[in-house]
């Protein structure tokens, strides 16, 4: 599966994965996410994809152009960092860009151009970015890698398409992951039973020790697993995907750094909802 390097972000890889295949892929992504949440990871699967050369699923991982980006040698995959740490991408540096986005792709069917830290750029740099989006050739490719979103013109927020990642916290174990588990599948069960008031109870017992942001980001992956295995049964459908689909906006409400304990809530007010 292409999207396997990328750990966790269960939510975002699967709205991605029929993209990778179908080869609908745009011209202007922001990967936006922590330190440590597989923003560089997923733009190079992304790279891949763009340049790959097998019909089916991208990147495939063994086609020429594949081995190539795999290599780090690929010459339609241009990585454009601050030429300085600490510094941002320069004005100069994304005139270079366009310039170069303008020489049609060596061997690729597209050129994507890899940009670092794009969020500390300054606004010249960023208006600049901006005309490129706008007005680059059809076949080049931005993927933008920002740590805070914020830092970016609202102008480029409204031409690319956001991709939030979520920072991968160390994952539970032992005693403490088998209660979580346990308790998610209680928690499937009461919610789609639609008994608030039992949900509440159980919340509130958990919120008593605060939820810590792993604990409920574990809690969601649970839940949708369960709910996912109750389709089988004869259970409401319609049901289970309001719950799955709840658990993709908590997952992305965490990763806003919404508070857990907020979500328990808006989880419980959901229990009756229509
Ligand atoms: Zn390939």
């Amino acid at each position: 599966m292409p999207l396997t390097s990328l750990v966790g972000n269960h939510a975002l890889k699967e709205q991605l994965m029929p993209r990778l295949s179908g080869g609908t892929l745009g011209h202007a992504f922001i990967l936006a996410g922590p330190a440590g949440s597989g923003k560089e990871e997923l733009a190079r699967i992304l790279a891949r994809a763009m340049v790959c050369d097998h019909p089916g699923a991208k990147p495939c991982g063994s086609c020429p152009a594949c081995k190539k980006a795999l290599g780090g040698i690929h010459p339609d995959i241009i990585a454009v960092a601050p030429l300085e740490e600490g510094k941002a991408i320069t004005v100069d540096q994304v005139r270079q860009m366009r310039a170069d986005a303008y020489v049609r792709p060596n061997e690729a069917p597209r050129k994507v151009y890899i940009v670092e830290q794009a969020d500390h750029m300054r606004v010249e740099g960023q208006n600049a970015m901006l005309k490129l989006l706008e007005e680059g050739p059809s076949y080049a490719a931005f993927l933008l890698l920002a740590e805070n979103q914020g830092g970016l013109l609202t102008t480029v927020r409204s031409r690319c398409e956001t991709l939030s990642l979520i920072a991968q916290e160390q994952e539970l174990s032992g005693p403490e992951e088998e209660q979580t588990a346990l308790l998610a599948r209680t928690m499937a069960e009461l919610w789609l039973a639609g008994d608030e008031a039992g949900l509440m109870a159980l919340c509130a017992e958990y919120e008593r020790k605060k939820w810590t942001r792993q604990q409920f980001s574990s809690l969601t992956r649970y839940m949708t697993e369960h709910l996912r295995s109750l389709l089988p049964t004869g259970a409401d459908r319609r049901r289970i995907l309001q719950g799955t689909q709840l658990m993709d906006q908590f997952r992305l409400a965490l990763a806003h750094n919404v508070n857990p304990a907020h979500l328990a809530g808006w989880l419980c007010a959901s229990c009756t909802e229509e």
